[in-house]
């Protein structure tokens, strides 16, 4: 199934779900960032909650940018998700692999590590970015953006995020984010109702796994609930907005001293991207030209 983005709502507005498939993308950046399997997971994780939260924002070019630090072994995870369906990151330390949890499970909390901080910052494409901070739940990715939900934005959610990786690479991976609207959220039995509900789901990708579409965990989740599934399928994919002119551009900005050390020692320069792993290789040519350019910027 494609990767897509789905929306929902129940008890006439007063319940907003959104579910994503991403499979296909975080198969994209295993193989781009070659990361362990309990990496995979713990990417995969973040990029699901990345586009689960820039999904409720409103004006075009909205991103949501989410940086976990936590104090495991991964070190930091950083993924860029858009409400165009775009989304893209990279964990700091992609190899490292740990035994799994005593529920059998990869261990991502280990690998994240229970204490340190998840940041988030909602930029809308003018003005300041809203930004925030919460400390980390479990550093399982999916309690620690519900408690940031709840926490920070107020805004009563129970959200599963969930990748199954075997060994030919990702078999599942999707998530669901369900949230009560202020209009409903004075019902406190309805938010427990939907928590249990999608504590139930275990994971979400055994779902996928037994071929359950999104509308099908729609149905079962809030059939009973007025639910009204929306007609729009967004797709979702990995991306990266890099390019060999914004390469370029970033060695231009380290000066004539620094380019010219790059063209006697290194004959040239390679800058590899955070974000998406793809190598771009300038050449002393293209080097010079900076140069040049920059003396004539300075006239
Ligand atoms: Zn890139």
């Amino acid at each position: 199934m494609a990767d897509q983005l789905i929306r929902a709502t129940a008890a006439d507005g007063g319940i907003r779900a959104v579910g994503v498939i991403t499979t296909r993308l975080a198969e994209e950046a295993r193989r781009r960032h070659q990361l362990s399997y309990v990496a995979t997971a713990a990417l995969g994780r973040t990029m699901s909650s990345g586009l689960l939260l820039a999904s409720n924002m409103k004006r075009e070019g909205s991103r949501v940018n989410i940086r976990i630090k936590g104090t495991g072994p991964l070190g930091g995870i950083l993924v860029d998700a858009g409400l165009d369906g775009t989304v893209r990151g990279y964990v700091d330390n992609p190899e490292v692999e740990l035994p799994p949890n005593g529920k059998g499970k990869l261990d991502v909390g280990g690998a994240v590590g229970a204490e340190g901080y998840l940041y988030v910052v909602r930029d809308v494409g003018y003005g300041y970015p809203y930004s925030s901070t919460v400390e980390l739940v479990s550093g399982e990715i999916g309690d620690d953006i519900a408690h940031y939900l709840v926490n920070s934005e107020q805004t009563p959610s129970a959200i599963v995020v969930g990748v199954f990786v075997g060994a030919d690479g990702v078999g599942a991976s999707g998530g669901l984010l369900v949230q009560v609207l202020p209009k409903a959220a004075r019902d406190e039995s309805l938010v427990e109702i939907l928590e249990s509900r999608v504590a139930k789901l275990s994971g979400f990708t055994p779902l996928l796994q037994v071929g359950k579409t999104l509308p099908e965990i729609f149905e079962e989740l809030l059939g009973d609930m007025g639910l009204v599934i929306l007609p729009e399928i967004q797709m979702l994919r990995f991306h990266c907005g890099c390019s060999m002119n914004r390469v370029l551009g970033a060695l231009k900005m380290l000066g004539e001293e620094e380019l010219q050390d790059m063209i006697e020692k290194d004959e040239g320069a390679e800058a590899i991207c955070h974000f998406c792993g793809e190598v771009y290789q300038a050449s002393i040519d293209e080097l010079v030209q900076l140069i040049e350019d920059l003396r004539a910027d300075s006239v």
